[in-house]
Order: structure tokens, then sequence, then C-alpha cells
């Protein structure tokens, strides 16, 4: 690299940044910042609500039960978890596994934003009301959008939101576990169908950090 240019900003790189980030309180009470685990390129990713006790300690998204079932999930569509990208709105754990406050959303969303802008995933599975709420821009929640595919910008690129409800919620509710396997095995005919163009970015231009940025979501004609 010539001198005076800069390299680019690797998913590696950002979390080794992330790892000291004070922006909200959670700050003071975590062990780990939670950044996100699987393979930075990946074409699916999956985005959760916040890191719970398990995740905390080891600074591994969905390790604990619920991430024992997405890895059923998974498996269940031939992917494993390293074929995949695993993150959550927020990185650091809420005490007692709270909702997430709108500030910490606020003070976190950036982190988000700019890990879809490195890895350029082409499916966004959002888990949960948190995840679909904060990448749809709308407030409908999970019951009613699950399943159904919404084409957004996030990150610079056009990607197709899925939204799915959260492993956490189907544990203990079987018919929501029926569903989430039902919508689970659509992902694979939605990675396959996704050549949607990237949207260009002028040179230099920071992508949309907020869903603001996006899109109108639609519902695409084809699915
Ligand atoms: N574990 C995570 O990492 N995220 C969730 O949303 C739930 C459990």
């Amino acid at each position: 690299m010539a001198a005076g240019t800069t390299e680019p900003l690797t998913l590696a790189a950002y979390g080794d940044q992330v790892a000291g980030c004070t922006r909200c309180a959670l700050a003071v009470g975590r062990t780990h910042v939670v950044f996100g685990s699987g393979s930075p390129t990946a074409d699916l990713m999956f985005v959760g609500e916040a890191p719970g006790f398990h995740e905390d300690k080891s600074g591994v998204p969905f390790v604990g039960a619920a991430g024992q079932l997405l890895g059923k999930l998974l498996a269940g569509i031939g992917l494993e978890r390293d074929d995949v990208y695993i993150a959550n709105v927020l990185k650091c754990r809420p005490p007692g596994n709270r909702d997430p406050l709108p500030e910490e959303i606020e003070a976190c969303e950036s982190h988000l934003f700019r890990q879809i802008e490195l890895i350029r995933p082409k499916v966004v599975a959002t888990l949960g009301n948190f995840s679909t709420k904060l990448l749809s821009g709308k407030p409908d929640g999970i019951t009613r959008v699950h399943g159904q595919v919404q084409e957004v910008v996030l990150g610079g690129s056009r990607v197709l939101l899925y939204p799915l409800f959260h492993p956490a919620a189907a544990l203990y509710t079987p018919r929501m576990l029926d569903v989430l396997e039902t919508d689970f095995a659509r992902l694979p005919e939605l990675l396959g169908a996704t050549a949607a163009p990237t949207i260009a970015q002028p040179s230099g231009a920071a992508a949309p950090e907020s869903p603001a940025g996006a899109s109108e979501p639609v519902q695409l004609g084809l699915f």
C-alpha cells in the first residue's frame, strides 16, 4: 500500500475498536463486548437482541440455550455457525437480561450498521422484535412480519431482510418453534434468489447508519 493511503478497515479491526466501547452505561457492568462471530464474508447474517449471561462471560453471541437451538436450525438447512455471521443489536449485556433501552440501541446501532457494511450479506435474518424493528425501520412486531421478506438498503447495499421469531421465545413455545422451523426452511431459497445490485456509494461516503437511509421495505413479488 502506497505511503499516505489508509488500509481499508477489516471486520476484525473494527471488532478490536468496539472492544473498548464506552458509548452507554452497559459498559460498566459487562465482562466482554460481544461483537459478533462467524464468517466476515457471510451471505447470511443473523441479528439477535443482546448478549445474555453466557455470551457476556464468553464474548461469543448465542452460546446459551437459544444459541444451541440456532445451531440446530442451521444444521437443518445444511449450514454451520462458521458459514454465517451472528451479531446482536446490543453488544453488551443488559443487567438481568432486561429489554434493551432506546438510548442503548441508539448508542450501539452504528456498530451493527458498520458490521453490515463490512460483511455485505445478501440476507439479514432478524431474530425477534428489537432487530426487526431497528433494521426494517418500521414499528411492526415480529408476530406480524415473521417470514415476510423485505428489501431494504443497509450499510450501502441492498439486502433481503427476513424477520424470524427469536429462538429464545421458541424454546418454550412449541407452536412458535414450528413456525420458526418453517420460516427457516426458506433461507436457502432466499440465498439463491438474491442477485440484488449493490447501491453505489459516492467514494468516501459513509453508508447510512440508521434505517432512515433504508428504502421503503417492500414485499418482493417472487417470494
Ligand atoms: N444470546 C445472544 O447472543 N443474543 C440474543 O439475542 C439472545 C441470546
